[in-house]
């Protein structure tokens, strides 16, 4: 790794000390995130405003100094750590948000946190669906990095969907505006949904416009257990068929239900343990969620071997404890877990659970598997032991098999979380060497000095042979 260190004491000097720290402590804090990959920074910048930003990336530029801007490093692939050194730009300190409640949208500085948004969107009645599970934690800016999604998914769509406007800097400093505060735009090329998915490699975010739509009046949860795997896929791709659009249709294989089982101590359905569960939430005015019911009772007849309505939100929270505690449940099956987060298109559901199974027998480990039946988008998870040799192999090759898989399949290798170092192994099995280089040329137009978060997405990062933090981070398990 190469230092920089008259850059940095020039940026030091330039933005003052309490806006560019060189001390441990901050540098630290942000070496990694939540894969736990550390590259230790030279100086983190915790701008005040337009100009510190515009000062950090033409010094930057002059000086070859790599970049890599951070919101709440919550990431799970490494797309936030610092794989070259150089400065990290802390975006948390940007975290104004102001609701129009007229023109239902939100304009929020990139450090808001998603939680945050919701909250103020919901207190004028209003509701920014894109959910993360991490959504008390991370900042709008990472989810506009990473298109980040979560169980509204399916019928409401990703950040990409929400995102009307918005602000920020070239790598190469200046000021940009993608789009208008309007749900219109058609003034010359998007480059605003270039920015959505870059993983902060194109551009500093600063500020962004955010379409609201009118919080349901009406909720209704559902919790539905089938025979096994693959009857519980024919069932959502048959109730989808139905033209019911549920708000949340969340997936547990037995695998995972069985962990939340002894977790939690209490048994999902009392006298069908461990079998893979649907949970689902209508949401609308209350006539559309009343007839949509009617429709859903009968289908969870027809098709489930037990379900069970919540009848008030108390009894809705219950059915959700055992989503909640499934992820963290999962380390009782070994102590490092690979956690993917692949797209199946709908009409291969059945077959990607049979290859699930068959990739169980072959690696000999346990692959417990949760998500978003919504939209296919799927939490494949491989755990296994990390002092374990044949077990670090084993899962080595299961995740290549998975990605091929997945791909064959017509899917994709992330739904959310992005590439970053995690992925990068499996970028071209998604897109042609013509596509890569198309993205290459991209990045070479937007940042010639290749400064904007070095050393992500193209270079492949063979994460299994790199050392991890042993650090518990406050959304560890959640
Ligand atoms: C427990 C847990 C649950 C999770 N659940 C989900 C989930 O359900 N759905 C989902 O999509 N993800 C999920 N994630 C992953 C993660 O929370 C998301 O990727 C989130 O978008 C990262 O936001 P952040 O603020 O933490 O960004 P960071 O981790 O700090 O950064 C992520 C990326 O965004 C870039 N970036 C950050 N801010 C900016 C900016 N202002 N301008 C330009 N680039 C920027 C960074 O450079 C980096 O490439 C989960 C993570 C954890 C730990």
């Amino acid at each position: 790794m190469k230092y920089h260190l008259a850059s940095t004491r020039l940026l030091k000097r330039r933005l003052g000390p309490r806006i560019v720290r060189t001390d441990e402590v901050a540098r630290a804090a942000a070496s990694f995130d939540s894969s736990k990959l550390p590259f230790l920074p030279e100086a983190v910048v915790f701008p005040r405003d337009d100009a510190d930003l515009t000062a950090v990336l033409v010094l930057a530029n002059r000086h070859r100094v790599p970049v890599t801007v951070r919101g709440r490093g919550t990431s799970l692939t490494g797309s936030a750590a610092p794989k070259r050194g150089g400065w990290v730009v802390d975006m948390l300190g940007w975290n104004r948000i102001r609701i129009d409640a007229e023109a239902g949208m939100a304009q929020v500085q990139a450090g808001a946190k998603v939680a945050d948004i919701q909250r103020a969107a919901e207190a004028k009645g209003w509701f920014y669906p894109p959910d993360p599970s991490s959504k008390e934690y991370c900042t709008i800016g990472g989810n506009i990095a990473c298109n980040a999604g979560g169980m509204h998914g399916g019928k409401y769509g990703v950040t990409r969907d929400f995102v009307l406007a918005l602000k920020g800097h070239l790598p190469t400093g200046e000021f940009v505006t993608w789009g208008t505060p309007t749900k219109k735009f058609s003034a010359g090329f998007n480059l605003r949904d270039l920015w959505i998915g870059s993983e902060g490699m194109l551009g500093i975010v600063t500020e962004a416009t955010l379409k609201l739509i009118p919080l349901p009046a009406a909720r209704w949860t559902l919790l539905a257990a089938f025979e096994a795997e693959p009857d519980a896929f024919r069932a959502v791709r048959a109730l989808f068929g139905q033209r019911i659009q549920p708000a949340i249709c969340e997936f547990l294989d037995r695998y995972s239900v069985l962990c939340a089982e002894r977790a939690t101590g209490a048994t999902v359905f009392p006298g069908q343990s461990g079998r893979p569960v649907v949970l689902l939430e209508l949401a609308g005015s209350a006539s559309e969620v009343r007839e949509q019911k009617r429709v859903v009772l009968a289908w969870a007849g027809r098709y489930a071997v037990a379900h069970r309505a919540a009848r008030n939100r108390a009894e809705a929270e219950e059915l959700w404890a055992v989503r909640r505690k499934c992820s963290g449940a999962m380390f009782e099956l070994g102590d490092a877990k690979l956690n993917e987060d692949i797209v199946v298109p709908m009409h291969n559901y059945v077959k990607f659970a049979r290859f699930l199974e068959q990739l169980r027998r072959e690696s000999k480990l346990s692959i417990p598997t949760f998500g978003h039946l919504g939209d296919g988008n799927l939490h494949v998870n491989i755990m296994y032991h990390k002092a374990v040799p044949a077990e670090c192999r084993a899962a080595e090759k299961a995740v290549q098999k998975l990605m091929q898989m997945v791909v064959a399949l017509g899917g994709a290798i992330s739904g959310e979380h992005g590439i970053g170092l995690a992925k990068t192994p499996f970028l071209r099995l998604q897109h042609s060497a013509a596509q890569v280089r198309a993205m290459q040329a991209v990045k070479k137009a937007l940042d010639p000095n290749g400064i904007l978060n070095p050393g992500k997405m193209f270079e492949i990062f063979e994460v299994w042979k790199h050392r991890r933090l042993d650090v518990k981070l406050p959304w560890d398990h959640k």
